[in-house]
């Protein structure tokens, strides 16, 4: 049975983020979210009291998307949403028919538990589990039993959002309840323009450095000061 995805856009551009920001990667972000962070710069794919959903959302078959990953340049899937493990079943049947030279991450919000069929054939896991002032609820925005299986997975890092010392200190306990290794922990500006970018780049990379974990830059703020699709 072919399944379906509901997706808000796919498109080429280079990695922003994370470990592997900087490499050449097709991107498919799907819609809808379980958490709605504050700061969120893609709320078109949630948002649908102030996005319309018919002009946001389509509803495509997963062989439809395969083909065009597939017709894509770049051998590196980036799979990011809203939260991508909404909708696992699809998504698994996807990147299932990817050929194995395709490299593939997942984005997500740490909420939510792969399932083993999804989680074989993904590649580097992107964590991301959200801090108090994204102002999601504490038992919705952090699941223990989620990340843990995450972690298992042996193949994800861990990137925090920061903008403050007290985001620091929440994301430092939040590294040592989970016991996640501190050589695959990035921490990341809050930053949805490049002018509050440069304003809080060098307090987060002293504030990592200073707690010996990485720091994660964030590209497609810096060229394009976060212009959708790029
Ligand atoms: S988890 Fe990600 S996509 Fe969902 S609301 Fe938060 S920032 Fe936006």
């Amino acid at each position: 049975m072919t399944r379906s995805l509901k997706v808000s856009e796919v498109f080429e551009s280079i990695q922003g983020e994370g470990a592997s920001a900087g490499e050449p990667a097709v991107f498919l972000r799907l819609a809808t979210c379980n958490l709605h962070c504050s700061w969120c710069d893609t709320k078109y794919t949630w948002d649908f009291n102030n996005h319309a959903y018919e002009a946001e959302v389509t509803t495509r078959l997963v062989d439809d998307v395969w083909r065009q990953i597939k017709a894509a340049t770049a051998r590196r899937l980036v799979v990011t949403g809203g939260e991508p493990l909404l909708q696992q079943a699809g998504l698994a049947q996807l990147i299932h028919q990817l050929s194995t030279d395709h490299f593939v991450e997942v984005e997500t919000n740490g909420t939510l538990e792969p399932k083993p069929e999804l989680s074989r054939r993904v590649d580097q896991w992107n964590v991301s589990p959200k801090l108090s002032g994204s102002g999601n609820r504490p038992g919705l925005r952090i699941r223990p039993r989620a990340l843990a299986a995450l972690a298992a997975t042996g193949r994800a890092w861990l990137k925090l959002v920061v903008a403050d010392e007290s985001d620091v200190l929440e994301a430092e306990q939040l590294i040592g309840e989970l016991a996640w290794p501190k050589a695959r922990v990035l921490f990341m500006p809050q930053a949805r323009t490049r002018r509050e970018l440069a304003l809080r780049a060098p307090f987060v990379e002293s504030a990592a450095r200073a707690r010996g974990v990485g720091v994660s830059p964030r590209l497609h703020v810096e060229r394009w000061d976060g212009r959708r699709g790029t």
